[in-house]
Formats: structure tokens, C-alpha cells, sequence
């Protein structure tokens, strides 16, 4: 993929500021952090999001995604975090090498993540189901 950001941070010929890395995965702070420490994991092969990635480089991923939350635990006494993926250019997608956020959260940071949510729905949840039948 010659045009894309995450894999040029891969392969070194683009700059980031790494955390930690291993064969499968690479880890390295967002360049427009909405915290300190807010950090980005992803796969060192390219794969567009969550529908192409294989279920073995999803693991691969997400162990290094605990792999970095325990070394902030341990070393920066960070207790809460966000983990966040979007797949997709309308679920908010904007890089389309995939990668999960690591965002450490903290009382009176001034972030929020808000849902419109839609408790009556609750009538229609078995004719939703049934759509996966
Ligand atoms: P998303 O909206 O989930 O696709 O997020 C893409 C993220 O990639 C954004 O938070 C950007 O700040 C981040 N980003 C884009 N380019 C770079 C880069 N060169 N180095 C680090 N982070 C980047
Ligand atoms: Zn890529």
C-alpha cells in the first residue's frame, strides 16, 4: 500500500513516535491526541478495517493493544482507558490502515463520548434478531 500513512510509520518512512512494537503489530502516539499518551495499534500488514483483517492479526493487534495498557498501568498509573476502532468512512473512519485507539481517560480531562440512545427500540430487538436467522 504506497500511499498509506500507517504503513510508511511501519516501514520507516514516515516519522512517529513509537511505544512498542513486535513482528505482527506496532504501536506509536496519535498525532492529534486527545489526551497524553493517546496512542494508536496497529497491524504491521495492511488491512483496510474489522472486514478484512484476519482473526489472527486481530489477536496479534489486540495483544499488543494489552501489552500497552499494562505498561501505562504499570509505568504512568493509568487506570481508565477508551479503546476505540472505526471501521468504515460512516462509522468515522479516517485512516484506512486499520488500528484501535488507546485513549487514557481521567476525571475532569474535558472528553466525552456521548450516544443517542434509543430505549424504545426495546419493542423491535426480536425482529432483529430475526434478521440474522
Ligand atoms: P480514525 O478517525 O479512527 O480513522 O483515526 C485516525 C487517527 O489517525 C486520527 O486520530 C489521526 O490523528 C491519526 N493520524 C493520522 N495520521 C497520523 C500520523 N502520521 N501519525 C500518527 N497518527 C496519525
Ligand atoms: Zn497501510
Amino acid at each position: 500500500m504506497n500511499d498509506c500513512i500507517f504503513c510508511k510509520i511501519v516501514n520507516g518512512e514516515a516519522k512517529s513516535w513509537k511505544v512498542y512494537e513486535d513482528e505482527h503489530a506496532h504501536a506509536f502516539l496519535d498525532i492529534n491526541p486527545v489526551n497524553e499518551f493517546h496512542t494508536l495499534v496497529i497491524p504491521k500488514q495492511h488491512y483496510e478495517n474489522i472486514f478484512d483483517i484476519t482473526e489472527n492479526d486481530l489477536l496479534n493487534v489486540m495483544s499488543v493493544v494489552k501489552k500497552v495498557v499494562t505498561l501505562y498501568n504499570e509505568k504512568l498509573g493509568i487506570k481508565h482507558v477508551q479503546i476505540i476502532n472505526s471501521s468504515g468512512s460512516e462509522a468515522q473512519q479516517d485512516v484506512f490502515h486499520i488500528h484501535f485507539h488507546i485513549v487514557p481517560r481521567y476525571n475532569g480531562d474535558n472528553q466525552d463520548i456521548k450516544w443517542i440512545t434509543h430505549k424504545e427500540w426495546h419493542e423491535k430487538f426480536n425482529d432483529l434478531l430475526n434478521k440474522l436467522k
